[in-house]
């Protein structure tokens, strides 16, 4: 039998889901793992006030089409890293997300994309930081990850290394969305010298439209196998060379054979406190449930830091937490029985 249940509402805070399975009685041998997809598309000041309906209504409907795209894999058997590389491929398709298609645009008016993708079996990781041409980053994160030696390419290697592994490319020009070249023109403040809180926080508080909206996926196959990913355009007016904490594995990215997990928020923050990570190994050393480990790295390390965020987990039990410290944060998941459960504001479920 699965069991869901849901933490008390914490508006601006976060929303917890646990479905913690049970033997089906006693003396038969326990249900096999749920097949489980979580995502998040970004976190940030996402509030009703700021929300047309039919913005609101769009992306929705994309947030659930990612889920479902994944969750056809997973329900076939599919692997994991099938379902994170395809999940997170819609959402880079689309203008919506801070990924792909809908990038934020650097100090010098540019592109520069970073993703990272991991496997929770293996340990096996990969990822790209800087990309200009590639058109779905996760793809060029999952190529280093199958078809090198090495973790993290970057900038024009990581572009060439896309191309000679037949990914599909675009000219830089794909990239341009006006919405993000709006936003940029209002948080220009210069060369992208000044230190991060003051552009930090004007993005949060900035009309101009979400800062945020890097995507994540994680997921849990029926061989009860872990994978996570993150793809991200980074932060509007960021200097260009700056890499954030999506493409770095263990801030933005992790998964074992116990924990997932993928963040999105200041990356400089994830960097520095490891977010990825420490959610997975509070999970394993101090044997917190994995919505504490979440809450004590979002609403403990990150909040007490200055930094503002969120993070999914997922366990090998399907056990979820989605833990952010701002307004709201895009997020889903979708279980075995492939129903998408979609949520956008602090105070939903
Ligand atoms: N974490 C991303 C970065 O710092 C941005 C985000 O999640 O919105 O590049």
């Amino acid at each position: 039998m699965t069991t869901i249940s849901t933490t008390p509402r914490r508006p601006g805070a976060a929303a917890l889901l646990t479905i913690a399975l049970t033997a089906a009685c006693a003396g038969q041998a326990a249900e096999a793992p749920p097949t489980v997809l979580v995502i998040h598309g970004g976190a940030g000041t996402i509030t009703r006030t700021e929300m047309t309906a039919e913005r609101e209504a769009a992306y929705r409907a994309k947030l659930t089409e990612a889920l479902e795209t994944g969750h056809q894999i997973l329900a076939a058997g599919g692997a994991g890293l099938d379902a994170v590389e395809a999940t997170i491929r819609v959402m880079e398709d689309s203008p919506l997300f801070n990924a792909g298609k809908g990038a934020v645009f650097t100090a010098a008016g540019r592109n520069e994309l970073d993703a990272s993708i991991m496997d929770g079996a293996s340990g096996k990781a990969g990822a790209v930081a800087g990309v200009t041409t590639v058109k779905n980053p996760i793809s060029a994160a999952r190529a280093v990850m199958e078809k090198t030696w090495h973790v993290l390419l970057a900038a024009d290697g990581a572009d060439a290394f896309a191309a000679q592994a037949g990914l599909e490319t675009v000219e830089p020009g794909y990239f341009f969305t006006q919405r993000r070249w709006d936003a940029l023109q209002k948080r220009r403040t210069g060369d992208g010298l000044e230190p991060l809180p003051a552009p930090a926080a004007a993005a949060r508080t900035s009309p101009a439209g979400p800062a945020y909206g890097t995507v994540g996926a994680l997921a849990l196959d029926a061989k009860g196998q872990l994978a996570a990913g993150t793809s991200t355009g980074g932060m509007t007016n960021k200097r260009y060379g700056r890499v954030g904490d999506s493409p770095i594995i263990g801030a933005g990215t992790w998964a074992d054979q116990r924990c997932a997990t993928s963040g999105t928020g200041e990356g400089e923050y994830f960097i520095r406190l490891g977010v990825a990570r420490d959610v997975c190994a509070r999970l394993a050393y101090l044997e917190l449930s994995l919505a504490e480990a979440a809450d004590q790295v979002i609403h403990g390390a990150l909040s007490k830091a200055g930094g503002t965020g969120g993070v999914i987990a997922l366990d090998a039990g399907g056990n979820v937490a989605m833990r952010f410290n701002t307004e709201g944060m895009y997020r889903g998941w979708i279980g075995t029985d492939g129903v998408a459960h979609v949520s956008i504001y602090g105070d939903e479920e």
